[in-house]
């Protein structure tokens, strides 16, 4: 029988790398976004060609807890599992803290903190139930570092981090494993729109030299989800050239 992973926010870059690695690994998926839906759905048809797998596509906010449960709830009822869980849908703020305003601060925290709560809440019971399955959270070096005119986007991602660990703790006898990926500068849309100026900076202090790409974070990802790391969990994986 086919595995099934769920992957949020996998219309663009790191996400839809990862809706292509885990569907060459034969997976079923179960993938969403937010107003890219046609090139979602233009992903899945690719994928369902290419590697004879099913997909359904999902259209909605993370941060909206309705729709979190009424996806879940259809991936299961389609395919009575869902083996390997990633929360990856994301959006990045600059402004200093100083200058958010509580709406800037919301809305961080709904997208990339709460909707990693509420997916683990409709999912974790089903894999209780099966006594296994990989749950891996998209958090951030900055979640780890901090970063000047990213208070609410790392205060977040740090939230993801403790979700993680303490999910750990709470699932390992389970058979279930939690971990987090952070990655540092990967070229997607997210960092396209940093100016020139600041690419460069942010070069300077990658030690590899060169920016990352979201298949090195969907090989971390996938290895977290197989077998040979089994033994794994609890822990935050950097993706980030040394940095
Ligand atoms: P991206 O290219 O901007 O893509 C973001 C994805 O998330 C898109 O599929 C987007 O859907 C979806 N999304 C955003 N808000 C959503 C919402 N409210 N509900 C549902 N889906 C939503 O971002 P990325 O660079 O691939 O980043 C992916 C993850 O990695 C994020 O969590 C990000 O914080 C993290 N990360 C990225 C970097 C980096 O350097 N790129 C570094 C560290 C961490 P639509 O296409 O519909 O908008």
């Amino acid at each position: 029988m086919k595995h099934t992973a769920l992957i949020t926010g996998a219309s663009r870059g790191i996400g839809a790398a990862l809706a292509c690695r885990f569907a060459a690994e034969g997976y079923h998926l179960a993938l969403c976004c937010h107003n890219s839906y046609e090139t979602l759905q233009a992903l899945a048809t690719k994928l369902e060609t290419t590697c004879s797998i099913q997909v359904l596509c999902f259209r909605g906010d993370v941060g909206d807890y309705t729709f979190i449960c009424d996806m879940v709830q259809k991936t299961l009822d389609t395919f009575g599992q869902i083996d390997v869980l990633i929360n990856n849908a994301g959006i990045s703020y600059i402004g200093l803290l100083t200058d958010m305003d509580i709406t800037d601060w919301n809305q961080i925290v709904a997208t990339n903190l709460t909707s990693v709560f509420s997916t683990c809440r409709q999912v974790i019971p089903s894999m209780v139930h099966a006594k296994s399955g990989h749950i891996i959270n998209i958090s951030s070096v900055v979640g780890i570092f901090g970063n000047a005119g990213q208070a609410n986007y790392a205060a977040s991602k740090a939230g993801v981090i403790g979700l993680t660990k303490s999910a750990a703790k709470e699932l390992a006898s389970r058979g279930i494993t939690v971990n987090a990926v952070a990655p540092g500068f990967i070229e997607t849309d997210m960092t396209q729109k940093l100016s020139e100026q600041v690419r460069d900076q942010v070069l300077r202090q990658i030690p590899a030299g060169a920016f990352g790409k979201p298949e090195h974070v969907a090989k971390t990802v996938a290895f977290l989800a197989s077998d040979d790391a089994s033994y794994i969990t609890g822990q935050v994986i950097q993706v980030d050239g040394g940095m």
